[in-house]
């Protein structure tokens, strides 16, 4: 049951004060729990001459060590595991985009608590009892297909279970089960986008309300493209197999960074060279400890992720603070001539440019010691079709574009529509040739 109508839950919107009471009580206990029951814990806790007891107050978190995925990776399968086998009903692991897959396991409560966070979430962007949700992400191992799926049900949404391939079929049950919202990657929006207009089906005719897109980072032009074609809102959803799946952070309707629940997972940003704690506004790596996860807690566990926290109020009452939307992942921010550069920045330039298609390729070379970046961008057809000289100043157009955004030249090849790589799940669109 909701606890109103704009509210899945009532510590949605508990004063700041209530949030962090919970918050330190549970930390105490999620740094006992993670001490007493996993080797690794105590070992690490003890190197850092810290215990437990040392807790009092929430910035003490600073003093406990921090967990990264190699942990996870080195302890596969179970190692972290803070419960015994039978108590655990269900893994999941990691999508595996950065190498070997990390395992996550959940107790019967682990799901409840996780269920409804991600309810939180989608009852926050609006969906409701009436609406039909088709869940278009794998089914399987990855988190994002059951997590949404229980938390739809909960709702009380009709939920469309069709998981990932077959887009004209996914298209034809839109229709045919009337579906109003949809989760799915980014990436795969835009090839649905794709497909419905390939079948002459204008995608804003297709009665879609609210997208919650997430799994991998997007732009602002990106949303702008995807709401445009499918007269939807969309939202993003941030989230991560270490901290149970989707359901961690979630934009509300203003659309204005993503807010991320407390209660369930402490948060800090760090500098992620030093490990250094930063303040709010400052862009660093996400780091989350998990307050109430009983299989697996996690203490002070370095997502990858860069982003800031957003601590404005917000207009949708709710008091949990927000993040920006991820800006890009530590292990894949490309370093072309010793510039960082985020996939999601080029993403975000293309999308803004009309002659601009919904697929393109980032590709990296040396030429001698010196890095080259060529961003292969499909061309739509309208466009396609013109004279050499038009081409050729399209490609200038992006190239200068680029240039702006990212303060490096870039090569500019332009394809036709239909040439690159269409994803199903999270896009692959980096091809790094320089090794
Ligand atoms: P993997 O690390 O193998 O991709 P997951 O499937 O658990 O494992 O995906 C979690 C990761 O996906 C996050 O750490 C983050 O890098 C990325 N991610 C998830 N949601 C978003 C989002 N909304 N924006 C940007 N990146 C996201
Ligand atoms: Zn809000």
């Amino acid at each position: 049951m909701p606890y109103s109508d704009k509210y899945w839950q009532k510590e949605e919107i508990l004063p700041r004060r209530e949030l962090e009471e919970i918050q330190l009580k549970r930390l105490k206990w999620v740094a006992k729990h993670a001490y007493e029951n996993v080797p690794f814990y105590r070992k690490a806790f003890k190197e850092k001459g810290v215990h437990p007891d040392d807790i009092r107050t929430l910035d003490d978190v600073a003093r406990l060590p921090f967990t990264n995925k190699n942990h996870l990776i080195e302890n596969y399968p179970f190692g972290l595991f803070a419960v015994p086998k039978d108590e655990i009903v269900r893994i999941h692991t990691s999508s595996g985009t950065t190498g070997k897959p990390k395992v996550v396991g959940y107790t019967a409560r682990d799901l409840e608590n996780w269920i409804n966070l991600c309810a939180r979430c989608l009852y926050m962007v609006g969906i409701r009892k009436k609406d039909v949700f088709q869940n278009m992400v794998s089914y399987t191992l990855f988190t994002g297909g059951l997590g949404f799926h229980y938390a739809a049900e909960r709702i009380g949404a009709m939920v469309v279970p069709s998981g990932t391939g077959n887009t004209k079929r996914q298209i034809q049950f839109m229709l045919d089960f009337g579906t109003t919202a949809i989760h799915c990657t980014p990436s795969y929006a835009l090839h649905i986008k794709e497909v419905a207009e390939s079948m002459n089906i204008d995608p804003s005719e297709i009665g879609l309300r609210i997208g919650c897109f997430g799994a991998e980072p997007w732009s602002e032009s990106l949303r702008r493209k995807l709401e445009d074609s499918f007269g939807l809102k969309a939202y993003d959803s941030y989230g991560l197999s270490e901290m149970n799946g989707p359901g961690v952070a979630f934009e509300c309707e203003e659309q204005n960074g993503l807010h991320i629940w407390i209660d369930h997972y402490l948060v800090e940003v760090v500098d992620p060279e030093s490990g250094e704690v930063l303040s709010e506004g400052e862009k660093g790596e996400l780091v989350l400890t998990p307050l109430t996860k009983e299989a697996l807690p996690l203490i002070r566990y370095r997502t990858g992720d860069i982003t800031y926290i957003m601590d404005d109020e917000c207009s949708c009452g709710r008091t949990h603070p927000k993040i920006h939307r991820i800006l890009g992942r530590t292990d894949d921010m490309l370093i072309v001539r010793g510039i960082n550069i985020f996939p999601s920045q080029i993403e975000h330039v293309l999308m803004k440019i009309p002659e601009v298609g919904d697929s393109y390729q980032i590709v990296l070379t040396k030429r001698g010691a010196l890095d080259e970046m060529t961003v292969r961008v499909e061309v739509k057809d309208e466009f396609f079709t013109g004279e050499l000289a038009d081409l050729e100043r399209l490609k200038k157009k992006i190239e200068n574009a680029l240039r702006e955004e990212l303060g490096i030249r870039v090569n500019v090849e332009l394809v036709e529509k239909g040439t690159l790589e269409r994803f199903e799940g999270k896009a692959k669109r980096i091809l790094d040739l320089r090794r």
